[in-house]
Parts: structure tokens; C-alpha cells; sequence
């Protein structure tokens, strides 16, 4: 029989996951030599031998990959036999373009996990044990390719016996980067605001028994994890979690909880099987769930909120710490109110002194500032709010691909940028809300971080139409200072594109685009953000809105939720008890709206939910983004059947869709006395209700039957499920999100699909 020789390149996620020594493993076992190596490209390999095992062995290669492999392209051709003795690992290829892909923070295995908890092990206990299939990936990677000295293990030697598994094909730590014992690798402190407070007695033994000991006594601990740090309590003690949110100036926002397992979890609340496998991935999100009402949890956790935020242990010193303690603690990210989470060992010990009782600290260097990612589940489908810990940077993969490279700068609020290349979109991580100095500064990093290891040097820039955000100006100054085409994105036609390209649909029929947010800049001069578009990747017509109502006061309007009813109702809501409560203003406020002194108009969708909040008495300001709609919708009684009527007005133009009908019914229920929770089911239904109108008005007019739901509104599972049952029923086929969020969040990957789009002509 003949022997056969083959080279093969494979793409994808197949660096730092173990690649190399499954297919040392597989050429072996079949008895080929050969090589494997990785390159700027993915891994090469050659494999020689008779024409069956080679046969066998390319069709093994993709259907045995090791779990953290994706595979997106294997290639491989016949080339001239070199007879040489064995199978060999090739030194890595720097050279070069770069088009591998690096994997993303993976949660420690099943196999780290017993090693853990084995005593005659020599990494038994041992809070930084990884191997090729887990362990620390894109927040510790400098550069490519994904090798040791170019991650910040780089300062960490390894010792004899770390190394000679390391160079093992036969060990499942083959080339696994991160590799370290307790010997040669990163070290776990326990120190107090002064250094050396801790550094005797048995917080040096036993830093992790010392840290659960002092969570145990309610004291907070600031804890190094993997994508920056931690704030951690005691999730069932009343003053330790009063105190951390005293401290950290979060007045409601709430805090996620970290739970041992998934058995833990569901002492805690409703798990079903989409959330338990959510919950149990290699990403490990925070899962939003609804919470048990005898759930031992400390009421500041997530005040007046009917959902619990829960996470599983990612890493091995989560895993140790969690089983020091013996129940679930409150693990909130490491910052002051709304900065970004705190990821530097100096800035930590500055800005989280007055915070932390004590630091649970390591001496491994975090390189990227990564978040928790956070999703919810909706119809045995994950859906994504935050994507960043777990999930980046791996790319969402399009159909139509991007003739240029292109960056999208995102937008304001909750920001993540895109850089495109290929078919590969690589949307950030989360960068947060772009409106102070330490934000900026991830968010031109992070660009620098992403252009260098996917070498792309975008050649269209997509941005916002608001010429105030950060990210637009960021945009116009490369414009200024090099040579790259820019590409004006409305922002909700870049939530529905966004939408769209979660979704993979590539039809070239418009769709119509129901996009319901809080702000967005339009191509009128007013404020959009209740908006139904007919929408393809490259142009949008504008269908119909929410009926225009002034903000009074502007952005004084959005704090204070009381201002839009007071918008929406005027004079005739005199007597109702928000008009009391603000009874000194309301007149004023009233005028100013209908005189249009400093009262921009608007279509938001959002404004509509904080009036109905605030007639409802549930808040008249907030204290964070969207808060006043998320207690709306906590309050609403899921039960209720009954729903409020809106009109569409249709003639020239698009049509207006009259949310204020929704709020002169919400007012008449609330002076008949009818409960607040029957008021609030109902004004969501009558949404719902007004969003189905809209729809069948333009299927009517276009002949569409495709709805696309996005916008930071449809976060709100009550009118979501209420909207998508709706349409269902008439026959629409509905794309929601699940990869990105509907949120802000979404929008980079939307400009960056419309701007290739457009690019393609
Ligand atoms: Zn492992
Ligand atoms: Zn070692
Ligand atoms: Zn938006």
C-alpha cells in the first residue's frame, strides 16, 4: 500500500484549547508521522502513512476536536512524502498576517476540579490549577499567537515538573499556556489596608480559610478574579450587604449572587433546564432568575426585585472560596457607584480602600478589564444583556462577510466597539458607559488591544449620528487623521441590523424593524426610541413612532421620571397623587412642556414606561438607567389578562402611535382604586398590544412579514413575551436577540453589518 502525505490547515478557536496535542495524539495513535504547529493562521499539520489511516485521521480531526476547539475551516492537499521516524511538535510561526482566532476565559473543567479536591494531588487546593481546557485565556493574552511569553504568565518560570508536562504530548497540559503548581506559579494573599497586616499567622497558612472566615463575620472582601475585581459579602447577612451598598454609593442597582452549584442555586431560585445549562457553561454568565420568595438572601441583594441575578464558581479559587465559606456570597464587580471595575492591584488598593475590609489578592496580572457577562432566558433560549467575561472575544461568524476590515465605535451608553474582518465580527467586551476619562481609555485600548490581535487595520469607520457621543468623535478624529471611509449609522437602524445579523438572516427582503429604547439620535433633529422601520442592511425607511411628547427640562426629564407624566398628562392629571407629591412644580413643568422651553421632543419608548411608572407611584426619579421600567415590570401581575387600547393614527408620512391613550387609561384605573399591579399588567399588555398594531399596518402597506424586535426596552420579558405572542399568532415570524444584546450593547455589531453592507454596493 501506498504511503500518502497530506497537509492540513485548520481555522477557528483552535489555539490554547488543546489542539496540538489532540492531533499529536490521534497521528500517533494511527501511527503517522508528521508535524503540528501553530501559526498567525490557526494550526498546520502534515501527517504521512498509508492512504486509510490518513483518511481515518482527517475524518477524526473534526469529529473528536477537544471541547473548547470551533472549528470553521479545515483544508487539506496532497504533498510529497518525507519518510521521516515520528511524529513531531513544531516550534510556533510568528510571522506574518494574524488570522487565528484567541479563545475566550474558559471555567475550570471536570478534570481541574477533581485534581482540586484530591489531597495526594500536587495542585490539590491550589487556586490558579488550569489546563488546555480551561483556565484563564483573553484577559490574560498581550498578543498573538496565544503563546506563554506573551501573556502575563510570561513572569512566572516554570518549574520541572510543570514544565515536563507542558512538553508532554501524552498530558492533558500539553502546551496549555497557563500551566503552573503551587511551586512555580501565581500565589494567593489575604492582606488588610495596611500590606503586611495579614501577612502572619493564619492568613498566611490559609488565605482562603482566613478570607471565608472574615466573610462569615460580615466583613467585605475585595477579591482579584479573573477579568478584574470583586466585592464580596456574605449574600445572607443583612449588614454585611447593607454595608457594601452604603459603601459602593449603589443605592438599587442589584448585586448578583455566586452559588457553589447548581444545587445551591436552586435553593435560591427557579432554575429550568435552559437557565441550568446557561448557568453551568464554560462562560458561566450571571443568570437573571426568578427568585424564591423563602430565599435566604439579604434584602439589600436586589431590593424590591422579583429576579436574582446567579452565578457558578468559574474559577479554582472561586470553587475554594465558596467551599470555605458554605453558602452563596454577593460577588458585585470592584467599583465606586458607576466607574468601571477595577482591574490594577495599585488603582485597587486606592479606590477600594474605603470599601473592603480586607483584599483576597493574587500575582498574576490581569490584561484586559472584563466584566461578568449577564444573560436571561426566554423561551429555552439564552438571551445575552452584558456579553463580555466568557464570551469575547470569540467572533459572531455573518454569512455576507466584510469586503473591507471595519471598526464601529458602538455607542454611548453600555458601549462595545466591532472590528470586522472576513466573516468574522469580533464585538468587544463590555466597555461600559462612555462619559468619564477611565472609560475613554478602555474603549481607545481596547481598540488598540483588538486592531493588534486580529490585525485588522479598518479601513470604514461606522459611528452614530449623534455628534456628542464619544464614540462618534473618536470616529470623525480617525477620519481626520487617516485614511478610512466613515459610515453614519442611525442608531435604531443599527439595533435592528444588529438583530438581524444575531439572527444570521441574510434574505434581502426589508424587514420591519421594531426598535424600543430609551434615546437615540434621529434624522430629524427629535429624539427617537419608539420606533417601527422598515429596515435592511443598508437603508431604513422610517414606518411609524410613538406620537412625539416633550421632555420637559431634557435630561432632567429622564432622571426624573415624574416630568413625563406630568408631559404626557398635563392639567388633567391634577389630582392624581404624583401630581400632589410634586404639587410645588407640576404647574411649572406642565407649562414648560406645552410652551416647548427646553423640552426636546421625543418618540421614546422608554419615556412612555417611566411616565406609567411614575403615575403608578412606583418612582418618581431614578438612580440608574431604565430602573423606573425594570420596577414597572417587577410590579406588574403576571396573571392579568386585561389591556389598555391605543390608537395608530395613519396618513401621510408615518404613523403615530398613541402611547398617550395608554397613560389617560393608566390614570382612570388608578382614580377608580384598581390595584397598582393589575394597572401596571395592563398598560404592558395595551404595548404590546399598540406594537402589534403598528406591525400589521405595515405588513398592510409592504407586504412584510418578518418583525425584528430590539432596543433596550424588549430587556422587559413581560412585554416581550406579550409582543412575540401577539405576532406569532398573526402570522409573523419574529427575530429576537440571543449572541448580543438588544441593548446598546448590540449596536457596534449593527454598524459594522450595515457598513459592509453598504460597502459591498
Ligand atoms: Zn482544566
Ligand atoms: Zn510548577
Ligand atoms: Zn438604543
Amino acid at each position: 500500500m501506498g504511503t500518502v502525505r497530506t497537509a492540513v490547515r485548520v481555522e477557528g478557536v483552535v489555539q490554547g484549547v488543546g489542539f496540538r496535542p489532540f492531533v499529536y495524539g490521534l497521528a500517533t495513535g494511527l501511527g503517522l508521522t508528521g508535524l503540528v504547529g501553530n501559526d498567525l493562521d490557526g494550526v498546520f499539520v502534515e501527517v504521512e502513512g498509508p492512504e486509510p489511516a490518513v483518511s481515518e485521521f482527517l475524518l477524526r480531526l473534526e469529529r473528536d476536536a477537544p471541547p473548547l476547539a470551533r472549528i470553521e475551516r479545515v483544508t487539506a492537499r496532497a504533498i510529497v512524502p518525507r519518510r521521516e521516524a515520528s511524529f513531531h511538535i513544531a516550534a510556533s510561526d510568528h510571522a506574518g498576517p494574524r488570522r487565528t482566532l484567541v479563545s475566550a476565559d474558559t471555567a475550570t473543567c471536570a478534570d481541574c476540579l477533581r485534581e482540586l479536591a484530591d489531597l495526594a494531588n500536587r495542585r490539590s487546593g491550589y487556586p490558579f490549577i488550569n489546563c488546555t481546557n480551561c483556565g484563564p485565556r483573553f484577559t490574560i493574552v498581550r498578543d498573538v499567537p496565544y503563546d506563554r511569553p506573551l501573556t502575563t504568565m510570561a513572569e512566572f518560570a516554570m518549574c520541572e515538573q510543570c514544565a515536563a508536562e507542558y512538553h508532554d504530548p501524552a498530558d492533558r497540559r500539553f502546551h496549555a499556556q497557563p500551566t503552573c503548581c503551587p511551586a512555580c506559579g501565581p500565589r494567593l494573599t489575604l492582606h488588610g489596608h495596611d500590606r503586611d497586616h495579614h501577612d502572619e499567622g493564619p492568613a498566611k497558612a490559609d488565605p482562603l480559610h482566613a478570607a471565608a472566615e472574615l466573610l462569615r463575620q460580615g466583613k467585605i472582601l475585595a477579591v482579584k478574579g479573573l477579568g478584574g475585581y470583586h466585592l464580596a459579602a456574605d449574600a445572607a447577612c443583612e449588614d454585611a450587604v447593607a454595608a457594601l451598598r452604603a459603601r459602593k454609593h449603589r443605592e438599587d442597582k442589584p448585586f448578583a449572587v455566586m452559588a457553589a452549584d447548581l444545587a445551591a442555586a436552586r435553593r435560591l431560585a427557579e432554575v429550568d433546564d435552559t437557565a441550568a445549562a446557561l448557568l453551568a457553561s464554560q462562560a458561566r454568565p450571571i443568570v437573571l432568575l426568578p427568585r424564591h420568595a423563602h430565599a435566604q438572601v439579604a434584602t439589600a441583594t436586589a431590593p424590591g426585585n422579583r429576579q436574582l441575578g446567579i452565578m457558578l464558581p468559574y474559577t479554582p479559587l472561586h470553587h475554594l472560596l465558596l467551599a470555605n465559606l458554605a453558602r452563596p456570597m454577593v460577588l458585585t464587580s470592584g467599583n465606586v457607584s458607576d466607574e468601571p471595575i477595577v482591574y490594577r492591584d495599585d488603582e485597587a488598593r486606592d479606590r477600594l480602600a474605603t470599601i473592603a475590609d480586607a483584599f483576597l489578592v493574587h500575582d498574576r496580572a490581569i490584561h484586559v478589564r472584563t466584566d461578568d457577562s449577564v444573560a436571561r432566558t426566554f423561551r429555552g433560549r439564552p438571551m445575552l444583556i452584558r456579553r463580555s467575561r466568557g464570551y469575547v472575544p470569540e467572533p459572531i461568524t455573518t454569512t455576507n462577510g466584510f469586503p473591507r476590515p471595519v471598526l464601529a465605535c458602538g455607542a454611548e451608553l453600555k458601549n462595545t466597539f466591532c472590528l470586522a474582518r472576513g466573516h468574522h465580527a469580533f464585538v468587544s467586551h463590555h466597555i461600559g458607559d462612555l462619559e468619564n476619562a477611565e472609560t475613554l481609555r478602555s474603549f481607545t485600548g481596547g481598540i488598540e488591544h483588538f486592531r493588534r490581535l486580529f490585525d485588522i487595520d479598518p479601513q470604514v469607520v461606522a459611528h452614530d449620528l449623534h455628534p456628542e457621543y464619544l464614540s462618534t468623535k473618536y470616529a470623525l478624529e480617525l477620519a481626520d487623521n487617516g485614511h478610512v471611509d466613515l459610515q453614519g449609522v442611525q442608531h435604531h437602524h443599527a439595533h435592528i441590523a444588529s438583530c438581524l445579523a444575531d439572527n444570521g438572516y441574510d434574505a434581502p427582503s426589508p424587514v420591519i424593524g421594531v426598535a424600543f429604547d430609551g434615546t437615540g439620535y434621529g434624522t430629524d433633529g427629535t429624539i427617537w426610541g419608539g420606533e417601527f422601520l422598515i429596515a435592511d442592511l443598508v437603508q431604513f425607511e422610517r414606518g411609524g413612532h410613538l406620537a412625539l411628547v416633550p421632555m420637559p427640562g431634557g435630561a432632567a426629564a429622564i432622571r426624573e421620571p415624574w416630568r413625563m407624566a406630568a408631559a404626557y398628562l398635563g392639567e388633567t392629571a391634577r389630582d392624581l397623587d404624583v401630581a400632589t407629591r410634586h404639587q410645588e412644580r407640576w404647574a411649572a413643568v406642565v407649562a414648560m412642556a406645552r410652551k416647548g422651553v427646553n423640552s426636546p421632543l421625543t418618540s421614546s419608548a422608554g419615556r412612555l414606561f417611566d411616565a406609567a411608572a411614575a403615575i403608578l407611584g412606583v418612582r418618581d426619579t431614578i438612580n440608574y438607567e431604565g430602573q423606573a421600567a425594570v420596577e414597572l415590570e417587577q410590579l406588574a401581575d403576571p396573571g392579568e389578562a386585561g389591556e389598555y387600547p391605543a390608537a395608530v393614527a395613519a396618513g401621510q408620512g408615518p404613523f403615530q402611535a398613541r402611547g398617550a391613550d395608554l397613560l389617560y387609561a393608566v390614570m382612570e384605573d388608578r382614580t377608580r382604586g384598581v390595584p397598582a399591579p393589575v394597572i401596571a399588567a395592563r398598560f404592558h399588555r395595551g404595548v404590546a398590544a399598540l406594537i402589534e398594531k403598528g406591525c400589521l399596518l405595515l405588513r398592510d402597506h409592504h407586504g412584510l412579514g418578518t418583525v425584528a424586535l430590539s432596543g433596550g426596552v424588549f430587556q422587559n420579558s413581560l412585554l416581550l413575551h406579550a409582543a412575540v405572542t401577539r405576532l406569532e399568532a398573526r402570522g409573523f415570524t419574529v427575530l429576537l436577540h440571543s449572541r448580543v444584546p438588544c441593548n446598546d450593547g448590540g449596536i457596534s455589531l449593527g454598524q459594522a453589518v450595515i457598513a459592509a453592507a453598504r460597502d459591498r454596493g
